[in-house]
């Protein structure tokens, strides 16, 4: 990189080192023509006035022109047609051979506009020319010349100083492309390092703005994709860490029933329980074990359909007061079993949701309601509207929960009385479930609850069709 760099800043500055020097040279040949122009036209001027027309011209040509610093000018002194009548670079028995000058440029321009210039090369002196010549009063044409490079005077003197530019630009960008690259590969070395820290498995970096705006917006992006993907891999962490758990709390939930099922029927199978009553107790209790593995397996499949995102959940409007009459009919016996009354109060409402999820809340609720109730005891189910929410309010005269266990009760397999959830055939799921589905819509649910005097749990959901 460093010598890529060094090559452009070379071509940059050569360039620009090229560029400047034509400029210079264009406006100083410019200048200096202009200059060159007066200074013979003032010069011409002069020698009209002192000249003696009628006297040797050709002497006074040599005097004039054999001053100090006028050893190349040449002087020339025609006749209104063309003729040279004296000429000081040029010997005069030569000058008779000499072809007449009406034709030249300068002669032509004097003679239309009084004044005239132009720039040729001299077959006479071998040399390249600036003539400058006048038309005067009495009717002479006097002309003088000087040689003239034009640009290459200059460019002469600029070749050394244009050498030495290209000598020490050439020292300037080796130094100044070696900061360069140093300025621009550093921070490109360090994000390289960052993300080969992130390629080994750190997902979380964040790297520091540098000077060049550039870079600064692939560092905004890596960082900001660096946090998202840190978040990610922190989500995917702790689902990997709630699924094990819910894992291992699964099979350990099955396992005692499994476990009392086969220790019940080996007791049977060894012919040692001989009692009939005692027969029949065992199987009682098989079954029993058998409904709460058939229970906690429902739960535990309710609980993956509803994790499982893409699953395609049928949403239909219905009326939701068949729905509780369908779910009170199914808790009724158990609600008598355990001596708890339930009094409902329900809308004629419409609703939009899938019926198996609002079956499986409400009847959660209500199942809790009675029991973790005592004798007598009671559970109140209202159903009302607020705009589009649905509100489902469910309160018993039960136990209570105890504040510190109000927080966790949604938790999978968390019970604040393990003995009594188990007796009555619990899972531990319930609520974890009817949160997930409360979820599923957006909705609330809230807890208030006393122990000894009852729980309220009032859910929201924005169901309302119409
Ligand atoms: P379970 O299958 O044990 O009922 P839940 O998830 O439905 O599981 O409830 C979790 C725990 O919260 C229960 O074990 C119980 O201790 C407590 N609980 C739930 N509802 C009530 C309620 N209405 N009154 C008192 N305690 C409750």
């Amino acid at each position: 990189m460093k010598r890529a760099i060094f090559r452009k800043f070379v071509w940059i500055i050569l360039l620009a080192l090229l560029a400047s020097s034509l400029v210079f040279c264009l406006i100083m040949g410019r200048k200096n023509r202009s200059s060159v122009e007066d200074q013979l036209f003032d010069t011409l001027y002069m020698m009209d006035y002192s000249l003696d027309y009628s006297g040797d011209l050709e002497k006074q040509l040599q005097e004039i022109c054999s001053l100090e610093g006028n050893e190349h000018t040449r002087a020339t002194v025609l006749s209104a047609e063309g003729r040279v009548l004296a000429d000081n670079g040029v010997p005069d028995d030569e000058q008779e051979q000499l072809e007449s000058h009406l034709g030249r440029e300068e002669v032509q321009q004097a003679l239309k506009e009084g004044k005239g210039i132009a720039e040729r090369y001299s077959s006479t002196l071998h040399k390249r020319l600036l003539y400058a010549a006048i038309l005067t009063e009495n009717g002479y044409i006097l002309r003088l010349a000087v040689p003239y490079d034009g640009l290459f005077t200059y460019l002469r003197a600029l070749i050394p100083a244009a050498a030495a530019g290209i000598v020490l630009a050439m020292a300037a960008s080796f130094f100044m492309a070696e900061r360069q690259a140093r300025s621009i590969a550093m921070p490109l070395n360090e994000i390289a390092a960052e993300l080969r820290r992130m390629n080994k498995g750190e997902p979380e970096i964040f790297m520091k703005h540098y000077r060049y705006d550039e870079l600064n917006v692939i560092i905004d992006a890596v960082n900001q994709m660096s946090a998202e993907i840190g978040g990610y891999v922190k989500k995917l962490e702790l689902e990997r860490i709630i699924r094990q758990e819910f894992f291992s709390n699964a099979s350990h939930e099955l396992k005692t029933p499994i476990t009392s099922i086969k220790g019940y029927t080996e007791l049977l199978e060894s012919g040692l329980v001989t009692k009939p009553d005692v027969q029949k107790d065992f199987l009682g209790r098989i079954e029993a074990e058998a409904d709460r593995m058939t229970n906690l397996i429902n739960d535990i499949l309710m609980i993956s359909k509803l994790e499982t995102k893409d699953v395609q959940v049928e949403m239909t409007k219905f009326q939701i007061y068949p729905l509780l009459e369908d779910v009170l009919s199914s808790v009724t016996p158990m609600a008598n079993e355990y001596g708890v009354k339930v009094i409902t109060e329900c809308k004629p409402l419409t609703v939009k949701a899938n019926v198996q999820q609002l079956q499986e809340l409400i009847s959660n609720l209500l199942v809790n309601g009675i029991k973790y109730n005592k004798p007598d005891g009671m559970v109140r189910l209202t159903i009302t509207a607020d705009q589009e929410d649905m509100i489902l309010v469910v309160s018993d005269t039960g136990v209570g929960i105890p504040r510190e266990a109000q927080k966790r009760v949604f938790e999978r397999f968390y019970r604040v009385d393990k003995g009594r959830s188990k007796k009555m055939g619990g899972t531990g799921l319930g609520l974890s479930i009817v949160k997930h589905i409360v979820n599923y819509y957006g909705g609330t649910i809230r807890l208030e609850s006393q122990v000894d005097v009852g729980t309220t749990f009032t859910v929201r959901l924005p169901v309302i069709a119409e």
